[in-house]
């Protein structure tokens, strides 16, 4: 089988040939999946501001995520607006969540999965 090095839990892991490839590349070294989790807790713990990606899953419920999807983040409220921006007419979508027990605001317009979220308190 084929590894790669975790730089953060030193462990050697298998490398996946199908989907993702288990690691990632972080400023900080390469993480498996399971570290950028715990690095994306960390950020997100620290900061007031993150890049997280808003999907639905099978069940058509909103759900957030960080780039590798290793946690998931359900919002407690969801709400869509139409709206303009960079010249263009799109829909506006607005997520609040509880991280920690701390309430955030992350808001998609239309660029993809990409949810841009600030704490609020
Ligand atoms: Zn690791």
């Amino acid at each position: 089988m084929r590894t790669f090095h975790c730089d953060h839990c030193g462990l050697d892991k298998e490398r996946k040939e199908n989907g993702g490839t288990g690691y990632a590349d972080t400023p900080f070294g390469r993480a498996c999946y399971e570290c950028c989790a715990a690095i994306d807790r960390e950020w997100i713990r620290n900061n007031r501001k993150d890049t997280l990606y808003l999907t639905k899953d099978a069940e058509g419920h909103y759900k957030i995520s960080n780039w590798p999807r290793s946690f998931t983040i359900f919002p407690y409220r969801v709400r869509k607006t139409s709206a303009s921006f960079f010249g263009r007419h799109g829909i506006r979508t607005y997520a609040w969540f509880t991280f920690e027990g701390k309430a955030w605001l992350g808001i998609n317009q239309g660029d993809m999965d990409i949810l841009r979220c600030r704490r609020l308190a």
